[in-house]
């Protein structure tokens, strides 16, 4: 195999990759997706059907990307540029300024929901977080990009910034009991979930009923009576 006896350099992320600098140039890229799991465990431990990749480490471990629904990805890379080349920037660095944002809001011209997904735009938004974000700056997701006053756009910046920050926090969410880690621990963001995957049910700050609509193909979750 094209990396066997390589050593991993460095770990990081940019938008929704994993990235693992390996010496010597190349880099392995790895993206989740909706239920990839990395995990490192004795090689000893019994693998199961959802394990697709293993990487054997010193010391008698495994490196295993595990995925239920087979929606992840691994990629082997000279140049990473060919994956991450066109990501936007990222909301949590000192380039996702108001002043950043809202030329980019005015100059895109879409419906917001679509656009916070895109990942050129910004990197590293999913739907959850659209949806979270857009329903803690109290801007309605069907909005077009360049119809948000000034006031708004600062909202939306915060918004999207707290809505990540408290992901983080909580370990992501874990919207299906089927995709935890092996050992049942995982994310507990769904527990405080305010617009995402709350249709019918009242909104946490006017008591409004959340409703579902769908945009640029996804599911939206949002208050029609406190988002505007
Ligand atoms: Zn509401």
């Amino acid at each position: 195999m094209r990396i066997r006896g390589r050593t991993f350099e460095t770990v990081g992320r940019r938008g929704k990759y994993l990235v693992f600098d390996l010496d010597q140039g190349e880099v392995l890229l790895i993206h989740l997706k909706m239920s990839g799991q990395l995990s490192v465990c004795p090689s000893s431990e019994i693998v199961d059907k959802y394990v697709h990749t293993i990487f054997k480490l010193e010391g008698g471990h495994d490196l295993r990307f595990r995925d239920v629904r087979k929606f992840g990805r691994v990629y082997l890379v000279t140049d990473r540029d060919r994956i991450l080349g066109a990501l936007g920037p990222e909301p949590l660095s000192d380039a996702f300024t108001v002043a950043w944002l809202e030329e980019q809001l005015s100059r895109r011209r879409r419906i917001l929901k679509p656009l916070l997904l895109d990942q050129t735009f910004l990197a590293g938004i999913g739907n959850i977080y659209a949806d979270e974000a857009l329903h803690r700056a109290a801007i309605r997701p069907d909005r077009r990009s360049d119809s948000l006053r000034s006031d708004e756009v600062v909202a939306l910046r915060l918004a999207i910034i707290s809505a990540l920050e408290t992901g983080i926090e909580r370990q992501g969410a874990s919207i299906d009991g089927a995709y935890r880690q092996p050992d049942g621990s995982g994310g507990q963001m769904q527990e405080i979930f305010a617009a995402y995957g709350r249709t019918g049910e009242a909104c946490p700050r006017c008591g409004g009923i959340i409703e579902r609509i769908v945009l640029g193909g996804r599911s939206t979750h949002f208050c029609a009576n406190c988002q505007f």
